[in-house]
């Protein structure tokens, strides 16, 4: 069933004015990326904010932002320091293409981000709700955000019975939030209907436990009104998760020959990791062995797997510890570096693999 909604008609007019009365006096306010009209400081936000928590974000954010205080400081960064900073925060393709989106910024765009959402879009690692984030709390322009909380909210909003994991739907959800957009906004407006859509999406509309008695737009949401909330969204497509186990090689200098480093290799791009640094991965024990020489074998150690879910996969670690001589590391001929504990917080380390090397990493970063 397709919804018919009217811009400027009763309902889109009763939803921004509650959505925005409702974010002005119970939003969520105060944190370190509100408050402005900078652009990068939105887009990165923005960026850092898709598929992390807030609280994990609370802690990166200030930190980017102290490292690479402009967008053209960002530009110049090597991929490597801005991998390092960024590193367990996950989703590394979105480190990857901020970089070199700032670079576009700076290259193409003279250093300034440019105003409108359309032309936002054309930028690296920029989508659609990012740019419309952009241009709605920078500029006021009047463009909807559709990410996966908004399409939660408009949908169950709206009884929108679209099977969300199509285009068209997709494409319909779209046209529908246009339509919700508050009309001739003020100045402020715009930042508190986008927010106000994030917040709700966030804290009251929940996937599982919505808080619609809390709900400041109950009195029009019509799955509320047909005790069908949890019918919304349509999306018929399940992800499925592959589970994969990979060994990993934690090859130690020996701490008589002067210790403290560890063999890492950089991760092959594209594929998981891709420009991270992690130590050297096998796809089984056997190949972990049989790529040691001889004398080496019996000196492995297995210690604790690790598990870690990625989007399309369940990945299950096996490490096995081996301290050698550095000297005598040398001509295994695998690629790769010995770094020194102190200086493993300067590279981009996986999650998982930061847990494995906590015995070794003297890291300022969490
Ligand atoms: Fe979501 Fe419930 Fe509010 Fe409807 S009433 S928008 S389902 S929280």
């Amino acid at each position: 069933m397709s919804v018919l909604v009217q811009s400027g008609s009763g309902l889109p007019l009763q939803f921004a004015r509650l959505l925005m009365d409702w974010q002005r006096l119970h939003g969520r306010s105060g944190l370190p990326w509100q408050g402005t009209r900078d652009p990068y400081r939105v887009w990165l936000s923005e960026v850092m904010l898709q598929q992390t928590q807030v609280s994990t974000v609370l802690a990166y954010f200030p930190r980017f932002l102290e490292r690479f205080p402009t967008v053209q400081a960002l530009a110049s960064a090597s991929a490597d320091q801005v991998m390092a900073l960024w590193a367990g925060l996950g989703y590394y393709s979105r480190a990857r293409n901020l970089h070199r989106c700032a670079q576009a910024v700076v290259a193409e765009h003279g250093g300034v981000f440019p105003n409108s959402a359309s032309v936002l879009q054309t930028l690296p690692g920029i989508g659609a709700s990012t740019a419309a984030a952009i241009a709605a709390f920078c500029h006021g322009e009047r463009v909807s955000i559709v990410d996966g909380n908004v399409r939660r909210v408009l949908s169950r909003l709206l009884a929108f019975d679209g099977d969300l994991a199509k285009t068209a739907p997709q494409r319909e959800l779209w046209t529908l939030a246009q339509a919700m957009l508050p009309v001739e906004p003020l100045p402020d407006d715009m930042t508190a209907y986008t927010q106000g859509l994030m917040d709700l999406g966030a804290t009251l509309c929940l996937r599982s436990r919505p808080q619609c008695e809390r709900c400041p737009v109950q009195a029009i949401c019509r799955a509320h009104e047909s005790n069908t909330v949890l019918n919304y969204p349509v999306k018929t497509r399940t992800l499925k998760r592959r589970h994969e186990s990979w060994w990993l090689l934690l090859l130690r200098e020996s701490a008589a020959v002067g210790g403290g480093r560890i063999w890492l290799v950089q991760r092959p791009s594209p594929g998981i990791w891709a420009g991270l640094y992690c130590p050297p991965v096998f796809d089984s024990e056997a190949a972990l062995i049989g790529a040691l020489p001889a004398p080496w074998r019996k000196s492995l150690r297995e210690l604790e797997p690790v598990a870690h879910s990625l989007t399309h996969r369940e990945l299950r670690l096996h490490p096995l510890l081996l301290v050698v001589d550095a000297a005598g590391a040398e001509p295994l001929g695998m690629e790769g570096a010995w770094i020194a504990d102190e200086a493993l917080h300067l590279y981009g380390l996986p999650a998982p693999v930061r847990v494995l090397l906590r015995p070794w990493l003297q890291s300022q970063q969490p």
